[in-house]
């Protein structure tokens, strides 16, 4: 099996069952992310457990890359640090941009190195990335990082 069929496949399992779909009850923040030219639609919630690991929540519909991409940011955010989820957050981002050519850190990004494919195709980078800039603002609007950063 090629590399580009993997990550197709690893793509497709996280769309066929999402981790950890589904809201939160008391969301310290969330955000509603649309992408108007797939018809995409993501909301992120953020609330931390008591050790002050994060604890992700979503809901959406569209294509598969978006589906997917907000099921891998579930498995990899719930319970990190701030830090860390800033760390895997702004990884995926320069995956994402990097139209394909970038050497993604398995270590960091875990499966959302199969969305390295996706980086080729500009039209999709949107999808992969709808969840993470709705996952950015619902952090900001929980007080939890602020804007300066840059993305
Ligand atoms: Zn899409």
């Amino acid at each position: 099996m090629d590399l580009e069929s993997l990550y197709q496949d690893i793509i497709l399992d996280h769309y066929k069952h999402p981790r950890g779909k589904g809201l939160l009850n008391k969301p310290l923040g969330s955000a509603f992310h649309v992408n108007p030219t797939c018809g995409d639609e993501i909301t992120v919630q953020v609330n931390r457990d008591a050790e002050g690991g994060l604890i992700i929540g979503y809901d959406g519909q569209g294509c598969s890359i978006s589906q997917a991409s907000a099921s891998v940011l579930v498995e990899l955010i719930t319970g990190e640090s701030i830090e860390r989820s800033e760390v895997i957050r702004k990884a995926f981002l320069e995956l994402m941009h990097a139209q394909g050519v970038g050497e993604p850190d398995e270590d960091v990004l875990g499966d959302a190195i199969a969305f390295a494919g996706v980086a080729k195709f500009p039209a999709r980078v949107k999808c992969a990335l709808l969840s993470w800039m709705a996952l950015q603002d619902a952090e900001i609007q929980a007080g939890l990082i602020t804007t300066g950063e840059g993305a």
